[in-house]
């Protein structure tokens, strides 16, 4: 059947290899997530339930696919980091975005009612979009965890000024959104402090930093068996690159980007 008079329209399909020994990040996004919290009431400004599924989904994708080294969450995204010696799929762009997506909102459904225990999942049901892109230096890769960080960062501040103005200070949204315009980080960690006695140092890591996954190499796993990632709101660890042929899975140590002590304090 390849081969008939129909074939031709393979021509029609665009190459979307990206470039070679280049990091690949894959990053998907909740599609409509402020309605869906809405609907599901989601505890406001971060409901731990949500954050754990999403990581719990992409701990499972990270398992399937032994070629992405390291993973960050937040909010209803998550970036995924296939090896710079990646060569699934012919480093389709498509495929790799498709693959991901499709199986991190299987698992997403398959794993909600183990998150949200009273509360199933009716139709329209959760989706989620997608976009691969190449990154060619560790420090471009360093940069763009950063930037996913600080955007963790910034929005977190923001929501727990926002919400504890409207459920602790009795605010409407209106009058919150309003109060907080034009503010600083340091305006809004001094809202928090003195009128509701929220010192912002001390909320939870994962909400002020959002989650990494990362696959261990330091464990001496020379078999077949992708070694299983593992969840941590701390840096992955440092080590230092080795040259090293393509061997799948990945078992030797990686030069990987760290993440900033403290994201930057702008915003
Ligand atoms: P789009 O389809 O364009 O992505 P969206 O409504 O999903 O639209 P986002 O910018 O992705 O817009 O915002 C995600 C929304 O989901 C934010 O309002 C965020 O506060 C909310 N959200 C995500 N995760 C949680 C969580 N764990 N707890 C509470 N709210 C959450
Ligand atoms: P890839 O990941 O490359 O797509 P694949 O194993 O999915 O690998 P396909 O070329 O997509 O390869 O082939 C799909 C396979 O699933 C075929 O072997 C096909 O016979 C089988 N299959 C799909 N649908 C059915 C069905 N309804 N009943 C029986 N077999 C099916
Ligand atoms: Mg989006
Ligand atoms: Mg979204
Ligand atoms: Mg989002
Ligand atoms: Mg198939």
């Amino acid at each position: 059947m390849a081969n008939s008079k129909y074939g031709y329209v393979r021509g029609f399909e665009q190459p979307d290899s990206l470039l070679a020994n280049t990091w690949i990040v894959v990053r998907i996004d909740g599609r409509g997530f402020s309605k869906l919290t809405a609907k599901y009431k989601f505890n406001k400004p971060n409901d731990r339930r949500a954050l754990d599924l999403m990581n719990a989904a992409a701990k499972a994708v990270m398992k399937e696919l032994p070629d992405l080294v390291l993973a960050y969450g937040q909010s209803d995204e998550f970036s995924f980091v296939f090896h710079k010696d990646c060569v699934l799929f012919e480093r389709r762009a498509s495929k790799l975005t498709t693959t991901i997506v499709s199986m991190f909102t299987s698992y997403y459904t398959f794993l909600w009612s183990t998150h949200f225990l009273d509360t199933p999942l009716t139709p329209p049901l959760p989706s989620f979009d997608g976009r691969a892109v190449s990154y060619p230096s560790d420090q471009n890769l360093r940069d763009y965890i950063s930037w996913r960080q600080v955007d963790c960062h910034v929005n977190n501040l923001y929501n727990t000024t926002f919400w504890a103005l409207v459920q602790q200070g009795g605010m409407d949204a209106r009058s919150a959104e309003k109060e907080l315009v034009g503010t600083i980080s340091s305006d809004k960690n001094e809202i928090l402090f003195s009128r509701f006695g929220i010192n912002y140092n001390n909320e939870p890591e994962i909400y002020k930093k959002g989650s990494v996954l990362y696959r261990d190499f330091s464990s001496p796993s020379e078999s077949s068996t992708p070694t299983p990632p593992r969840r941590t709101t701390s840096p992955p660890p440092l080590s230092h690159p080795q040259p090293r042929p393509y061997t799948r899975p990945i078992s030797q140590p990686l030069s990987l980007p760290i993440l900033p002590k403290s994201p930057s304090s702008s915003g």
